[in-house]
């Protein structure tokens, strides 16, 4: 509960997107008392973890529609768009961001619903919100910079909303677990899938395909 003795907010930390309201905090002799404490002693860490893997899939699903209102963009944009003799639409290099993106997102929607129907049935969901959530942090990323790129200056100017979704999108492949630790921990369900069961099927989904 704030304010309390020993707890002290030093500022607020400016970020690549503004202020966030997240700050560097002072902890000093704070004394919390028992009937302050979220589950036991020495437990905190098993709190956030377990608030963790639905959160996830929460970030993931906005992160779909940031996604897709991108995609939606450098469409709109690529039909708009006349210059060396087409649309922007018939040119095939466009047509492969394009395509890129449309099945990039189309992934992201199924790892997701995917890790939704785990949670759902109270299976065991950490590998799948992991694989979810590191692909969708990074598929962002490439669509949005996917659209900036067909909308030349226009997309790098604050004149749409892109160059702030960049600005936002940068945050993903580190918050609720950096790209390289979900990867690390990827890894390691893959491995060990092979070595107890020689076969690493379960760590890809466990689907019957
Ligand atoms: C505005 C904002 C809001 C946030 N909100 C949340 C939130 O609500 N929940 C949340 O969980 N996080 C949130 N975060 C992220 C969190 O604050 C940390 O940034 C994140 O946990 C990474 O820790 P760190 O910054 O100390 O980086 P470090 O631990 O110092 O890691 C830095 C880099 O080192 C590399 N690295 C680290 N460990 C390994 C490893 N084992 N193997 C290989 N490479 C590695 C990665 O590239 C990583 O990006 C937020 C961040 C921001 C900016």
């Amino acid at each position: 509960d704030l304010p309390h003795e020993g707890w002290t907010e030093v500022r607020e930390v400016e970020t690549m997107h503004g202020g966030t309201g997240h700050s560097e905090i002072l902890i000093e002799e704070m004394r919390v008392n028992k009937t302050q404490m979220l589950g036991g002693r020495g437990q905190g860490h098993l709190l956030g973890q377990y608030r963790l893997g639905p959160a996830r899939l929460a970030h993931c699903m906005r992160w779909i529609a940031q996604a897709e209102t991108a995609l939606d963009m450098m469409v709109d944009r690529s039909l708009n768009r006349f210059a060396h003799g087409s649309l922007l639409a018939e040119k095939q290099g466009i047509q492969w961001m394009i395509a890129d993106s449309t099945m990039e997102l189309y992934q992201a929607k199924l790892m997701v619903l995917h890790a939704a129907y785990k949670i759902d049935r109270k299976e065991d969901f950490k590998a799948e919100v992991s694989m979810a959530k590191h692909f969708v942090a990074n598929m962002l990323g490439r669509i949005i910079d996917r659209s900036i790129q067909v909308h030349g200056a226009l997309g790098y100017s604050t004149d749409t909303p892109l160059a702030n979704m960049y600005q936002h999108a940068r945050w993903a492949r580190f918050a609720d677990g950096a790209d390289e630790v979900h990867q690390m921990r990827i890894a390691q369900r893959t491995i060990a899938a092979w070595t107890d069961n020689g076969s690493t099927r379960s760590a890809t989904g466990d689907l019957p395909i």
